[in-house]
């Protein structure tokens, strides 16, 4: 959603309670598109200092599906978010300074899905797992590990002699 912020210009030194959600049904990270699968309405305190800054704070959970990385069943996953930003206020203008990335706010109204999905950027976990010893997909025959054991020789070769075996075939093809 979209707030005008206009109104907090003349709450000049007092802290404003504003109850917001966000409007955003999947999220993109690396390429991938994960939807949406749970969230809640969620508050944002601003605190107009002096009509010089105005600060923003807040913070809610959004969860998403995602296959998991090793055996790609989908997994829920839950990524927290945590706003804080501070804006600058000049002649009854709301702005952010540009050096401090992605901008959020436009003729004093701010984008709360903007907010949210930068959050949601920087917290997104390094690794999506359904469990923790979540066994993953057999490469040889590509049955879930954790539903069903197989009996495939998965040794996994070195690189390096993964290249020896080429030069070896390369050879007998001479
Ligand atoms: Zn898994
Ligand atoms: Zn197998």
């Amino acid at each position: 959603m979209k707030l005008d912020l206009s109104f907090l210009l003349d709450k000049e030194n007092e802290t404003t309670d504003v109850s917001v959600s966000c409007d955003i049904s999947s999220v993109k990270i690396g390429g991938n598109e994960y939807k949406k699968s749970g969230d809640e309405a969620f508050t944002l305190t601003f605190y107009n200092d002096e009509s010089k800054k105005l600060y923003v704070s807040g913070s809610t959970k959004m969860s998403f599906l995602s296959p998991c990385d090793r055996c790609l069943e989908e997994v829920e996953v839950s990524v927290p978010i945590k706003i804080s930003e501070e804006f600058d206020i000049s002649d009854d203008t709301i702005s952010c300074d540009e050096e401090e990335g992605v901008i959020c706010i436009e003729e004093n109204f701010l984008d709360v899905d903007c907010l949210v999905v930068n959050e949601i950027l920087v917290n997104w976990p390094a690794k999506v797992l359904c469990k923790e010893d979540c066994k993953g997909i057999c490469p040889v025959c590509g049955k879930n590990r954790n539903l069903e054991e197989c009996d495939c020789d998965t040794f996994v070769m070195d690189p390096r002699m993964q290249q020896f075996q080429d030069v070896f075939k390369d050879f007998k093809e001479v």
